[in-house]
C-alpha cells in the first residue's frame, strides 16, 4: 500500500511538472485588447513593424525616436517591456552591439533561450563591411537604407508575426503585401531622382559612414568623419581627413545625421567653408508629425536634400 502510495505520489509530481513545462512553452499572453505586444530596439524598425502588424500589434521602440542605436543604455523599464512582450525584433549586423546593450538585455530580460521569439529583422540581407577605427571587418548595420533590404525586412516581419500568431497570417500577408507594394514604388522613384544627378557628382559627405548600401544601390560614392557610431566620434585626426579629402575634390554640400551630434560636421563646415545642405536621417525616423517621421518619408526626404544638395547648388 505504502509502495503505490508513493508511485501514485511520482505519478501526480510528474503531471504537474509536465503541466508546468506545458505552460512554459504554450505562446505568451497577448495584450489585454488581443494585439501582439511588440518592442523593437529602434525607431526605423518600429515603423516597418507597425506597418506590418497593422492594428493587430502594439509597438514600441526601445531607443526613443531621434537617438542613436547603437550605444542605447537601455532603462529598467526597457528590461519589463522585453519581458513583457510577445515578440522582439532587432536589426542585428552589429547595430546594437555598443556595450552590447542589446545582448545583455535580451538576457536580463528572460528571452535569451533559443526558442524566444528574438527575431532579427536583417536575416537575408547580403552584409557589408566597415573598413576603418578598429572596427575593420565587422557587419555595417546600415542596410535599411538600401529600400530593397527594407523589403527584405518587411518579408522578415510578416514571416515572424506569422509564426507567432498564426492565426492572424491572412491580415499579416495583406499588410505586408500592400506595404511591400509601397516601397517597391518607392525604390522605383529614388532610382530615377538619383539618376538625375550626373554621376561625377554623386558624392555624399555625412557624419558617420551610414550610406554603404545606400550608396551601393544608387551609385554613390560615401564619405563620412567617422565610419560608424562608437565612443570616437570627430576625433582631430578624423576631421583631418574629411577637411583634406573635401579640399582634394569638388564637394559642394555636405550633410548632418539627425541622430549624432552636429558639432563635428559644423566645425567641417566652418574649415572647407562648405555649407550643410540640411538634415538627414539614418538611424531614426523623425518624431511624430515631423519631416521624416517614416521609413518612406525618411528614405524620401532623404532623396530630395541629396538631390537638392548635389544639383541645385552646382553647375551641372
Ligand atoms: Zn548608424
Amino acid at each position: 500500500m505504502r509502495k503505490l502510495g508513493f508511485a501514485a505520489f511520482i505519478v501526480a509530481l510528474s503531471v504537474l511538472l509536465l503541466s508546468a513545462c506545458g505552460s512554459a512553452n504554450s505562446p505568451p499572453p497577448k495584450a489585454k485588447d488581443g494585439k501582439l505586444k511588440i518592442v523593437t530596439t529602434y525607431s526605423v524598425i518600429y515603423d516597418i513593424v507597425k506597418n506590418v502588424g497593422g492594428d493587430a500589434v502594439e509597438v514600441e521602440s526601445l531607443a526613443p525616436i531621434g537617438s542613436d542605436p547603437h550605444q542605447y543604455d537601455p532603462l529598467p523599464a526597457d528590461v519589463q517591456k522585453t519581458t513583457d512582450a510577445d515578440v522582439v525584433f532587432y536589426n542585428g549586423l552589429n547595430l546594437e552591439t555598443g556595450g552590447a546593450w542589446f545582448a545583455n538585455m535580451i538576457e536580463t530580460a528572460g528571452k535569451g533561450g533559443k526558442d524566444a521569439p528574438v527575431f532579427k529583422i536583417s536575416e537575408g540581407v547580403e552584409p557589408m563591411y566597415l573598413k576603418s577605427g578598429g572596427h575593420e571587418g565587422e557587419e555595417d548595420p546600415h542596410a535599411w537604407l538600401a529600400v530593397s533590404n527594407g523589403i527584405k525586412y518587411a518579408e522578415n516581419v510578416k514571416e515572424a508575426l506569422i509564426k507567432v500568431d498564426p492565426d492572424r497570417k491572412e491580415i499579416y500577408e495583406k499588410n505586408a503585401a500592400d506595404y511591400i507594394a509601397q516601397l517597391e514604388k518607392l525604390h522605383e522613384d529614388i532610382t530615377k531622382k538619383m539618376n538625375e544627378i550626373p554621376k561625377e557628382k554623386r558624392l555624399l559627405v555625412s557624419s558617420e559612414g551610414a550610406f554603404k548600401y545606400f550608396s551601393a544601390a544608387y551609385g554613390f560614392e560615401a564619405h563620412y568623419i567617422w565610419e560608424i557610431n562608437s565612443h570616437k566620434e570627430g576625433t582631430p585626426e578624423q576631421l583631418k581627413a574629411i577637411v583634406d579629402f573635401i579640399r582634394e575634390h569638388d564637394i559642394k554640400a555636405l550633410f548632418v545625421e539627425t541622430s549624432v551630434d552636429p558639432r563635428s560636421m559644423e566645425t567641417v563646415s566652418k574649415e572647407t567653408g562648405v555649407p550643410i545642405i540640411g538634415k538627414i536621417f539614418t538611424d531614426s525616423i523623425g518624431k511624430p508629425g515631423t519631416d521624416g517621421d517614416t521609413y518612406i518619408k525618411m528614405i524620401e526626404w532623404n532623396a530630395n536634400i541629396i538631390h537638392k544638395g548635389l544639383t541645385e547648388n552646382q553647375k551641372l
